[in-house]
This record gives C-alpha cells, structure tokens and sequence, in this order.
C-alpha cells in the first residue's frame, strides 16, 4: 500500500515539475513525457501477429523458414519510421528521459510481469562503440533494459558483451556489407546464464543482433531472444 502511494506521489511530480515536452517531437504536450496528438498518430507499434517472429520482417519470410539463425525470436515495439524515429534519436543523442521512459515502457510491454518462461535469462543490452561511449556517457540500449530487466525481474548485465572492434554505423553501411562490418566485432566477458535476451534500440538488417548472439551462442549461452524499440526492417 505504501508503495502504490508512493508511485502516486512520484507520478503526481513527474507530471507537474517536468517541462511538458513531447518527447516524439520537443514540441508542447499536455502531460510531460506523452506524445503530442500529431506523434501518436504517426507512432506505429508493430503487430505481434503480423510481424515474423525471428526477425520482426513482413509475413509470410522466406528468409527465416529457409535459414535458422542463432536467436530464437526477436520481438520489436514499433517501425523505425514516423515518431518511432524521433523517439529514439532523441535519446540516443540526448538522452531525453520522455523518450527513454516511453520506449522502455513500450518494450516492457511485450513481456508479461515476471513471466516463469523467463526465468533462466539475464537482459545484456547490446554494447555501445567505446568511441560513442566516451561521447555521450550512456547506452541507451542498457537504459531500455531495465525496463526489460525490471518487467520479468530478471538481472541486466550491462557488461556481458563488449566491442573488440569499431565498427561504421550500421545505417551507414551497404546491405551486403552489414554482416562483414558487425564480424568479430563482439566478445562475451562473462555471463553466467543460460539464456540471454538482448536488447537494442534499433535493428537494421538484424547483423548486430546475430552477430552478438553467435558470440553468444558459442559462449555456450543455451538460447538467446532479442527485443528492440524499432525495427527498419518491412
Ligand atoms: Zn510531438
Ligand atoms: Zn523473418
């Protein structure tokens, strides 16, 4: 009972200290940390029923019934397009908390509370570029986790994998060269699970992600899942 006054009263301050800010567009909102009429109706959640569940493509995918990759289902809260777009690159560059809260919330979503199926995993965000790292201080896929983390109460482990290797932005790179640039760009420092569900903000191609599970996987991580705020992926 203490508890849910004290969620109440911690709402009832965010609410009314936080500048009202969309946080889809920095533009004005009604209530801090909400979506603008013009952002939520450009916001689309992807369909969990509509989206293929190994890599959140257009159904049916030949890619994925042909190919079995090393994770087991990955699961994305929105399209990478419109306000979802806006979102993340607001806290991705800078670390807008309305952004944070909304997608980390919309990524919790897709998990039921404390669901048995998961018990055996650790959330390990996918790990940030040490240049971009020294840049802005955060990761904002570890951010999102603990949303995750927090949902199925289970640990993140901020530091399971780390980059041995710069790599280009992925959005930079050409489709074919996606897969060759994210290559050995992962090792596993420790993880003592058996299963491990990754987070990211955006997937592309989905290279980052099965690289970082095939590393994984050879770590001798039994499954691995994944859950992104955006998928480019149609
Ligand atoms: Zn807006
Ligand atoms: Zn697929």
């Amino acid at each position: 009972m203490a508890r849910w006054w004290l969620r109440q009263l911690s709402r009832l301050l965010e609410t009314s200290l936080l500048p009202r800010v969309c946080p889809g567009c920095g533009g004005a909102a009604r209530v801090a940390g909400t979506l603008c009429p013009a952002c939520a109706r450009m916001l689309e959640p992807v369909v969990a029923g509509a989206a293929c569940p190994q890599c959140c493509g257009g159904l049916p995918c030949d890619d994925c019934a042909r190919f079995r990759g090393p994770i087991g289902r990955v699961q994305a809260a929105f399209h990478y397009r419109g306000t979802a777009g806006g979102l993340v690159r607001r806290l991705k560059l800078e670390g807008d908390s309305g952004a944070l809260g909304l997608l980390g919330r919309a990524l919790a979503r897709r998990f039921v509370r404390g669901d048995a199926a998961y018990r055996r995993f650790v959330v390990v965000p996918v790990p940030l570029a040490r240049r971009r790292w020294r840049e802005r201080g955060f990761n904002q896929a570890a951010a999102l986790g603990t949303f995750v983390a927090r949902r199925l109460s289970v640990p993140l482990k901020e530091h399971a994998l780390t980059r041995v290797r710069e790599t280009e932005p992925q959005g930079s790179a050409l489709v074919n060269s996606r897969r060759r640039n994210v290559e050995r760009a992962f090792a596993v420092r420790r993880v003592s699970k058996t299963c491990v569900l990754l987070v990211d903000d955006v997937m592309t191609s989905g290279a980052t992600l099965r690289e970082c599970a095939r590393v994984l996987r050879r770590a001798g991580v039994h499954e691995v899942e994944a859950v992104v705020a955006a998928t480019a992926r149609r």
